[in-house]
Parts: C-alpha cells; sequence; structure tokens
C-alpha cells in the first residue's frame, strides 16, 4: 500500500489504542514512523545511485512508482541491494525475530514495532501475483500472496473512503469523550 495510507492506518490504531490505554506522543509517533520505514531502506540503493552515480531524480521517482516490467534499469548490484532490503523490511520472520530479540532484552513488547507489523500485514493482502507480491515469509521464499494490489483506481479511492469514515469516527468518538468529561 503506499506509505501515506500507512500511515494514516497506523495514526488511526493508535488513536482506536488510546481509548483504552495510556500511549505517550512519543510512542504514537514512533509507531507511524514505523508504518512508513519499511518502505524506505529499498530506495537508498537507488538514491546513492543517483546521488554519485549515473543515476537521476528521474529514476528514483520512477522505481517507487514502476509497474512489474517496467522499472528503470538500474545496475544489477544496486538492483540486487533494493531488493533484498525490501524482503528483510517486508518479512514476517525478520520482523518476528526483531520482537524476539527486542523482548528478550528488555522483557516487554516495544510498541512501536506493532506500526512495522502493521506495514507487513498491510502489504501481503494489497500486492497481487501480478504486482509485486509481499516477501513475507522471506528468507524461506520469495513467493507472495495473490491479493488485491493497492494501486488500482477502486482499491485507492475504497482505501482513502475507509480511512476518511475511520477518522470522523474516531474524532466525533473524541469530541464526545471531552465533551462527556466537561459536563
Ligand atoms: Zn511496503
Amino acid at each position: 500500500m503506499d506509505v501515506i495510507a500507512h500511515a494514516l492506518w497506523a495514526g488511526a490504531g493508535v488513536m482506536l489504542a488510546q481509548r483504552r490505554w495510556a500511549i505517550t506522543r512519543r510512542t504514537a509517533a514512533a509507531t507511524v514512523a514505523l508504518a512508513v520505514a519499511p518502505d524506505v531502506p529499498h530506495l537508498l540503493p537507488i538514491l546513492g545511485w543517483s546521488a554519485f552515480g549515473a543515476g537521476t531524480a528521474a529514476t528514483v521517482k520512477g522505481y517507487a512508482i514502476a509497474v512489474p516490467g517496467q522499472e528503470p534499469a538500474v545496475p544489477p548490484g544496486v538492483e540486487w541491494l533494493s531488493h533484498n532490503l525490501h524482503c528483510v523490511t517486508h518479512s514476517a520472520i525478520v520482523a518476528g525475530m526483531a520482537a524476539l530479540l527486542l523482548w528478550m532484552w528488555s522483557r516487554s513488547l516495544w510498541i512501536p514495532l506493532l506500526g512495522w507489523w502493521s506495514h507487513i500485514v498491510i502489504d501481503v493482502f494489497t500486492h497481487s501475483a501480478d504486482y509485486y507480491p509481499s516477501p513475507v515469509l522471506w528468507p524461506f521464499t520469495r513467493q507472495g500472496f495473490d491479493g488485491v494490489a493497492w494501486n488500482t483506481p477502486v482499491f485507492m479511492a475504497l482505501n482513502y473512503l475507509a480511512l476518511a469514515a475511520t477518522y470522523l469516527w474516531l474524532i466525533r468518538q473524541r469530541l464526545r469523550v471531552l465533551a462527556g468529561g466537561r459536563s
């Protein structure tokens, strides 16, 4: 899914959780940041190649919004690194290991990891077999689930409508609580 929608869904999740639990602004911001972060590292090799190599800003943009088979040509090493970074950040196995290691270290679940998890779960269902299936089980397989590609106009429209409805509801609920608190 696109990064803006990832951020908005994570933000909605945080607002919903805040109805029950005390979540600091810092944790909320980190959760939203981690919901966006998985889509950043794989662009770095392309950015580096554009800054220091033969690539251009148009290559970066072309790569970020590419459709299968029409990606801009990049050197094999850059492509390899980019592809593998994408696999690392979209793997439930990697995210699970990270959660486990952090838990062993701090004996608690680091809440912002849920932002990363939300990204992985959403991407599994919003990519299709012919639109970059999400490598959720990497490194065991690069195969993904055949979901609904998020870049189809109908999905985009429905997704943002659902987001608008969710935020309207959340804001109304919050206003109701505030009004109740005053009376
Ligand atoms: Zn993603």
